[in-house]
């Protein structure tokens, strides 16, 4: 398509990748975002000289991250160094058995008969990996950094496809003897909210790359991977517009003709690149006469991801914990508990200390806790009051200062209402599409609607920062070509 002006929705990761794109290829980008701050789930704000994620915690897949800047004619290692997290995860069960799962098939099991235990599990890892690693090679070298297809995943996949069925429950109970052992690997996953027996296979891809590279941080906090983006995008001339929220999407004659922003102003722009997601787009941005049926039946049956509580505290104390993020779980069948409110308070729960690797995001000698816990799914947004999400951290912290101890000086609390307000996420939902929607369930990146392209969460598989700097390439790309 022939496009002089574009105004891309959204000043996230993938607004901002694909605002480079446009950019390098001569046309004129210009970015709206409603908050004051760029960079969406992928970015930080610094409270009492705390340094919060708002959202995103770490870079799993770093290779995705290489190609996905070297496709913006960009230099990661330069740009964007990066801190290894050696020991990502430890989990500590209920007969006192705790195990840590290090980078370089590095674990330990510490309890009965732990050397022998240690060495088994060390031994099932390695036969796992090399199961699992030429089919992450192929994700992470191909498939995820081209628009998902099925006719791509067949033709580069074919070979591992039996591999793809099922779910990561079995799969688990397939390659490790141990269940206590299992119980921790299954925990890796807990992130997505799933039950690990409705989580699909291919996610063991992440778990078989943090068991070989770990999980990294950038240097400075998750927030330096949209700074670099922003950087470059104002140096090629990008415009952008923080505060400025967009009211509608123009569609004249059945053409984009540009937007409608909240304060009434209207922007012409030959198309848009909306970053909201593909539920937002079209319940919110447009009118329902504007909307294809395909476009009104994606939304109406697509499989939300789940919300969450999410507790950050700022410690004046040091806290050390055995690993980046520490889970108390008990056996892989019973973790779905994790995944619902726990009566009569918290027993299992995990939470993350980003300055375990990085204690420069603490004033000196402080920690940074993040926890994330589970909610009742059925609650309406609006039973999230005040006192309501006070009472659900109230519980969880008291879990936490159980096993560490807590000199709490910032605490910033965010219900699924605060995720959908503040950080404009559908019905709070954390990834927006659940990560295990299928690809007919995703939005794609060309929409019916003549001249409307998407990028970012809903139109790649799962979640992550990586994949959503893919997707604004690839939107721009369908837009303007490669
Ligand atoms: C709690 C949480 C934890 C996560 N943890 C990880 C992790 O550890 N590792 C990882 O790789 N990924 C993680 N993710 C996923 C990752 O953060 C996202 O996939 C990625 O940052 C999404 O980028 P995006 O640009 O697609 O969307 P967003 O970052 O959501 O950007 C969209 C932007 O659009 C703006 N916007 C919305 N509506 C409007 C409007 N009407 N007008 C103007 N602007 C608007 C929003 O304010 C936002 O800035 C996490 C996500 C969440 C929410």
């Amino acid at each position: 398509m022939k496009a002089n002006h574009v105004a891309i929705i959204g000043g996230g990761v993938s607004g901002l990748a694909a605002g480079i794109h446009l950019a390098r290829k001569g046309i004129r980008a210009s970015l709206f975002e409603a908050n004051d701050r760029l960079g969406g789930c992928c970015s930080t704000t610094e409270v009492d000289g705390y340094t919060f994620n708002n959202g995103a915690m770490f870079i799993a897949v770093p290779r995705l991250l290489d190609h996905a800047f070297a496709r913006l004619q960009l230099d990661r290692a330069s740009l964007l160094p990066l801190r290894r997290i050696a020991t990502p995860q430890a989990s500590q069960l209920p007969g006192g058995t705790s195990i840590t799962l290090g980078d370089r098939q590095h674990v330990r099991i510490d309890g009965d008969d732990g050397d022998a235990r240690t060495a088994k599990l060390q031994a099932e890892i390695e036969r796992c990996v090399e199961k699992w690693n030429p089919l992450l090679k192929i994700f992470t070298d191909d498939l995820l950094t081209h628009p998902m297809s099925l006719p791509r995943v067949i033709a580069k996949a074919w070979r591992h496809l039996p591999k793809l069925r099922g779910n990561l429950a079995d799969e688990l109970k397939r390659n490790f003897s141990d269940p206590e052992a299992r119980a921790a690997l299954a925990a890796v996953t807990l992130y997505t909210g799933l039950p690990i027996e409705r989580t699909p296979v291919f996610l063991i891809v992440g778990l078989i790359s943090m068991l070989q590279d770990g999980l990294h941080l950038p240097e400075s906090g998750m927030g330096a991977v949209s700074d670099v983006l922003h950087t470059t995008f104002r140096e090629l001339g990008g415009q952008v517009h923080t505060s400025t929220p967009v009211a509608k999407i123009r569609i004249e004659d059945g053409r984009t003709r540009g937007l409608i922003l909240e304060n009434g102003e209207s922007v012409a722009a030959d198309a848009v690149i909306s970053t909201v997601g593909g539920m937002t787009t079209f319940t919110h941005l447009l009118d329902p006469s504007q909307v294809p049926r395909a476009m009104q039946r994606r939304v109406q049956r697509a499989p939300l991801s789940h919300r969450t509580l999410g507790i950050q505290l700022g410690l004046r104390n040091r806290i050390q914990p055995m690993a980046h993020s520490v889970n108390h779980i008990p056996l892989m069948d019973q973790q779905q508990r994790l995944l619902a409110p726990q009566a009569g308070g918290i027993e299992w729960f995990n939470y993350t200390v980003p300055t375990l690797p990085m204690p420069e995001l603490a004033p000196p000698g402080g920690s940074i806790v993040e926890m994330f816990t589970a909610v009742d799914e059925r609650l309406p947004l609006d039973a999230w009051t005040e006192q309501a999400k006070t009472a659900a951290a109230e519980a969880a912290i008291a879990a936490l200062a159980r096993h560490q101890p807590l000199e709490i000086v910032v605490k910033r609390i965010s219900s699924p209402k605060d995720y959908a307000e503040r950080m404009h996420l559908f019905a709070g939902s954390v990834y927006g599409l659940s990560p295990a929607a299928r690809p007919d369930q995703q939005f794609p990146h060309a929409t019916p609607v003549d001249g409307l392209y998407l990028a970012g969460q809903t139109t790649y598989p799962g979640f992550g920062v990586a994949t959503s700097v893919f997707s604004g390439v690839f939107a721009a790309e369908a837009l303007v070509g490669p």
